[in-house]
């Protein structure tokens, strides 16, 4: 690696804006959003619903375009679909007609690729799946599926982890548990992970750096540094330090939200956007 290599950042979002065309006109989802992210940083995502953040990550994953602006991996612009990046959504998103091991197989079936079984076993082992690999995803609960899907996820071994609320739709218990695995996971690997939340303390535990997003259009409103060195344990959540920005945070999307909800009070004219 020469020394511009390592002042690159990993991921560079310019100005990235997402205009969707609906039924009822044009909808700016996402406006001229930029953040550099930089190898080995976990950088958590907040902002209230409809603010782009899902948006912003399908962009950066490849999986649609920008309507302007541009995601550079590596310095090179994303295009399209990319085995440096692997994506876990809110749901697991198994087949439910093949066992784990398949379910995990199958993109490298679709690929005609062969899988590197050792790393896969030691993923399985890493997420707490040894022996799972027979069943169906029916016998797994929610959080058992997540970890199938956090391992399809690295068994390609991407550079870059990019989540969407993974974690939203399991217990407070079991999401805690699967905090710890992914910062472990993220102390094994070093993988660069980018992961969109609704909790403000998930968001917190897991980040090295926290995007606020403000309502819709979806900008990037605040930036946190979250210095809590790895790996962290959950007393941390109890510090004066977490409660400040806990706070610090939940002010800045409420009162993001009851500004534009204001705005959106007036008269029609006055709630066009000057841009
Ligand atoms: P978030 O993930 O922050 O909740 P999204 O990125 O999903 O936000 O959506 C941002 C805005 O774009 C929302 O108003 C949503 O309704 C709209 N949107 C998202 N996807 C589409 C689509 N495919 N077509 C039209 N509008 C969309
Ligand atoms: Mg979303």
């Amino acid at each position: 690696m020469n020394a511009m290599s390592s002042l690159e950042p990993k991921l560079r979002i310019k100005a990235a804006t997402k205009v969707y065309q609906t039924g009822s006109g044009d909808l700016l989802a996402l406006d001229r959003c930029s953040l550099d992210i930089h190898a080995g940083e976990i950088v958590t995502v907040v902002g209230p619903s409809g603010s782009g953040k899902t948006t912003l990550l399908w962009a950066m994953s490849g999986l649609h375009g920008l309507t302007s602006g541009e995601v550079v991996l590596d310095g090179k612009v994303i295009k399209g679909p990319n085995p440096q990046i692997g994506m876990v959504f809110q749901e697991a998103n198994l087949l439910p007609w093949r066992n784990v091991d398949a379910n995990i197989r199958f993109p490298f079936e679709i690929k005609g690729e062969k899988p590197d079984e050792a790393w896969i076993e030691s993923l399985m082992h890493r997420v707490g799946l040894d022996g799972f690999g027979k069943k169906m995803p029916r016998e797994l609960s929610g959080g058992m599926q997540q970890r199938v899907a956090l391992v399809r996820a690295l068994s390609f071994k991407p550079s870059v982890l990019l989540m969407d609320e993974p974690f939203g739709a399991l217990d407070a218990f079991t999401r805690e548990e699967m905090n710890h695995l992914v910062e472990e996971i993220y102390l094994d690997t070093r993988t660069t992970i980018v992961l969109i939340t609704h909790s403000i303390e998930e968001a917190i535990f897991l980040g090295d750096r926290i995007v606020v997003m403000s309502a819709r259009p979806g900008r990037i409103a605040h930036l946190h540094d979250v210095p809590f060195p790895r790996p962290r344990a959950m007393d941390i959540m109890s510090t004066r330090e977490v409660f400040d920005l806990t706070n610090t945070i939940k002010r800045e999307i409420v009162g993001d939200q009851q500004s534009k909800a204001r705005i959106a009070q007036r008269p029609a004219a006055a709630a066009t956007p000057a841009n």
